[in-house]
């Protein structure tokens, strides 16, 4: 079957009535950043979408938008006038490309009321038409093999087969942007995809600590970034902080069992700093409550009170196998699992309280004055974007 168009279906924006367009310009442009390679045009209108193929293979084109979020379902189409001849050439079509032996039925949804037959004339008309006209295939209106589609619009007729699921979710863009604390474990990966998909744009930051850390960990979160990037069509930019001073001062000066308390609070304090440069108007993080010591509800409130800005912990509540599950359908997996160490694992106290005490961290806290440090540290970002990367390796290739 030769399709021309795609038919693209709106997920929960159609609810959002005051910005609707807001919503639909903000699809259009990520549609027409993931099919940039081919040779398409993308129609958006308040209600649908069409993405003119040409001679473009329609499911590679669906594949490209499955990780779009904002897209409820997609179709092939082909896209006729509006005719009852015009309709019965298509469907004979539609009919050949369907295997001998199958069954199948008409199904009409009638947009346009205006048309001169109504929805029953037509399925009479198309199922007449088949059947005279072919003999391989029954008509079973109870649990056909297969659908044929025919919804009369105001502007034309559109046949099609199927439906198939798109992300859902709303268009990236739409939802203002955070900071995703990236850490290089299978958690914050798919965070930050999952924040993503409710249209919140992300930038990252990542904290290492050279020569504690191996660039191969480093390398990973970068990856990781790519990853993230190709999934969702969408540029991430990494920040990359260099955490060692801090590290080991906190070593030095805090008591091992609240080192890792201390060691969050000063990344939240670094990234919050970050949010405000970027303007980000919330910090992500990969926490799951009760996995670790540093994600008791104890452990968050002493954490969380170094910042103001919200805290989004999209996987709070999900069970492991899930979040894994996750990573792994989102490509991120793989990567993070592999076997370098990031600052945290390296520093890792013996035995971290569970119920770290506020005052008990404050006071130590007190003992040094951070804010140098942390000023040095953002001043100090290695900036990575997953688009210049091929771009750096050539420049790079000139000075060997
Ligand atoms: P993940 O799988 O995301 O590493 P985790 O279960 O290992 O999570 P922790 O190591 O306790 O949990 O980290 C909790 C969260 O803190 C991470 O999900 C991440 O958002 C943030 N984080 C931890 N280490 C770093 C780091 N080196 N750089 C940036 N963020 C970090
Ligand atoms: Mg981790």
């Amino acid at each position: 079957m030769k399709f021309d168009h795609i038919l693209v279906r709106y997920g929960e924006l159609t609810l959002k009535t005051k910005n609707r367009m807001m919503f639909v310009y903000a699809l259009r442009d990520r549609m027409n950043q993931a099919l940039s390679n081919f040779d398409v045009e993308v129609r958006a209108n308040r209600d649908r979408a069409y993405i003119d193929i040409n001679d473009e293979n329609p499911y590679e084109i669906i594949d490209k938008l499955l990780n779009i979020s904002g897209i409820l379902s997609m179709s092939p189409v082909v896209k006729i006038a509006k005719s009852d001849d015009a309709m019965k050439e298509t469907v004979l079509k539609f009919a050949n490309s369907i295997e001998s032996g199958h069954t199948f039925k008409i199904e009409v949804k009638r947009a346009d009321k205006n048309y001169h037959l109504d929805t029953f004339g037509i399925q009479q008309l198309l199922g007449g038409q088949v059947m005279e006209h072919t003999d391989h295939l029954t008509v079973d209106v109870k649990k056909p093999d297969y659908k044929i589609m025919v919804e009369i619009r105001p502007d034309a007729i559109y046949m099609y087969y199927d439906s198939i699921k798109g992300l859902g979710g709303l268009p990236l863009g739409t939802g203002g942007k955070a900071l995703l604390m990236l850490s290089g474990g299978i958690d914050s990966p798919v965070a930050g995809i999952d924040l993503m998909k409710r249209g919140v744009e992300i930038e990252a930051i990542h904290f290492h600590s050279p020569p504690y850390t191996s660039p191969q960990a480093t390398e990973k979160v970068k990856k990781l970034v790519d990853i993230m990037s190709d999934r969702t069509g969408f540029d991430i930019k990494l920040h990359i902080v260099p955490f060692t001073e801090l590290q080991t001062t906190i070593y030095d000066k805090v008591p091992d069992n609240l080192s890792m308390t201390s060691t969050r609070r000063v990344m939240l304090r670094l990234s919050e700093k970050l949010s405000e440069k970027i303007n980000a108007e919330a910090i992500v993080n990969g926490e799951n409550l009760g996995q670790v010591a540093s994600q008791t509800l104890t452990s968050m409130y002493a954490i969380n009170e170094v910042t103001n800005l919200p805290v989004l912990r999209p996987l709070l509540t999900l069970e492991k196998n899930d979040i894994v599950a996750m990573a792994k359908r989102m490509g991120t997996y793989e990567t993070s699992i592999l076997p370098f160490e990031d600052c945290c694992t390296i520093f890792k106290p013996k035995a971290p309280k569970t119920k770290p005490n506020l005052e008990m961290v404050k006071k130590f806290e007190s003992n040094v004055d951070f804010e140098p440090m942390i000023e040095k540290a953002l001043n100090n970002i290695e900036v990575y974007m997953p688009s210049k990367e091929s771009e750096e390796v050539d420049d790079f290739s000139d000075l060997l």
